[in-house]
């Protein structure tokens, strides 16, 4: 029998913290439409929604993905271009963060769901066999 794999992996993976089976998202990361989730697993039938608002914290984690981001993008401009102008520095941060918003906002929403959502993991539920439905 498949071992489940641990939270951190089914966490990298986008997966449903409840079963680690199925991509809790419907398309893939860099797509237009990168946030439509399934409102329920369709392995385990985890309500992915648990309550009204509930992924409206993931903002804040988001905005520390930005800050993070703001800070390693500033120290890499500054020692790979020696120090340029300010306008350099925003329009390199700016261009990075765009490019890795869908990454950053995903991940913070499943960042909420595994911190914060009340779904633990079920090893009865995991299947590793299960495919996920194409787009409903
Ligand atoms: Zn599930």
């Amino acid at each position: 029998m498949k071992k489940p794999p641990s939270a951190f992996s089914s966490l990298l993976s986008q997966k449903c913290p409840q079963c680690r089976s199925t991509h809790i998202f419907k398309k893939p990361t860099f797509s237009w439409y990168f946030l439509r989730m399934h409102k329920h697993c369709p392995n385990c039938e985890l309500d992915l929604n648990p309550e009204p608002g509930f992924y409206w914290g993931a903002m804040y984690i988001n905005y520390g993905f930005g800050a993070g981001i703001a800070i390693v993008v500033s120290v890499l401009v500054y020692f790979l271009l020696g120090n340029p102008i300010m306008e350099v520095y925003m329009l390199a941060v700016f261009i990075v963060n765009l490019l890795l918003l869908p990454a950053m906002v995903r991940y913070s929403r499943l960042l909420m769901l595994y911190w914060l959502g009340e779904a633990k993991f079920k090893p009865e539920k995991f299947n590793p066999d299960f495919k996920s439905p194409e787009n409903e």
